[in-house]
């Protein structure tokens, strides 16, 4: 008890600093009151810009990394692999037994993009081991039924009747196939494949395609020679 009076100065001290601590705290709450307003303010923002992206189907600027390449556009002409496996059925059918043989391939326009979706048999009135002929009597079928269902022909698929790790179009594929390009102002691509599976998408100068092989199944060798891997 005695200590009471002597305690007095010491009480005040504490009350003086627990006031200093009170005023340093409002000053610090002075301080931080606009950053948390601020932060509140900027997760608001965002959520309304994320609505608001949502809400007009666009996609604002900013908000998507830029894609520098599209994989598929205008004049790119996809083959689905499912397509190359239905060619080389009908080819192989042929070239089995040592000749050449020729199929069309026929596209068509969905969604803006350029799809391989139809493989016609030429009935070749020639195969031999070294050369084969279209029937020009089927091909005006085809490209009058393509005609009628909104579709094109994208180019002719040939086989050379041997296993080979390895294939290119002959000097009479590459003036043939120039022609054809020539008519379909550059919208135009052949195929050749071997006994073996292997095949090149190859055209001439004209060409307005890229081709692009879509699905599995496919093995790009080296630039436009490919394996059929079944
Ligand atoms: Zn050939």
């Amino acid at each position: 008890m005695s200590a009471g009076l002597g305690d007095i100065p010491q009480f005040a001290q504490e009350f003086k600093k627990a006031l200093k601590n009170m005023f340093g705290y409002f000053l610090l709450s002075l301080y931080l009151a606009p950053l948390a307003a601020g932060a509140a303010a900027a997760r608001l923002l965002s959520f309304s810009f994320r609505l608001a992206e949502r809400l007009i189907e666009v996609k604002l600027p900013g908000t998507e990394p830029e894609v520098k390449e599209r994989v598929f556009g205008k004049d790119e002409l996809i083959i689905p692999t499912t397509v190359l496996y239905e060619a080389f059925r009908i080819l192989r059918k042929h070239g089995r037994y040592g000749r050449e043989w020729i199929v069309a391939l026929g596209y068509q326009e969905i969604n803006g993009m350029n799809i391989v979706t139809h493989v016609h048999d030429t009935f070749c009135p020639v195969s031999l081991p070294a050369s084969a002929r279209a029937d020009e009597g089927v091909i005006s079928r085809i490209l009058s039924f393509y005609e009628r269902c909104g579709a094109k022909i994208a180019g002719f698929a040939h086989i050379h009747p041997w296993d080979a790790r390895s294939v290119s179009p002959s000097a009479i594929d590459i003036k043939t196939h120039a022609l054809w390009e020539e008519l379909y102002d550059g919208k135009f691509i052949g195929i050749v494949f071997t006994n073996s599976g292997v095949f090149r998408i190859f055209h001439g100068r004209r060409c307005k395609f890229r081709p692009v092989i879509a699905g599995d199944g496919v093995r790009r060798i080296e630039g436009d020679l490919y394996a059929l891997e079944a």
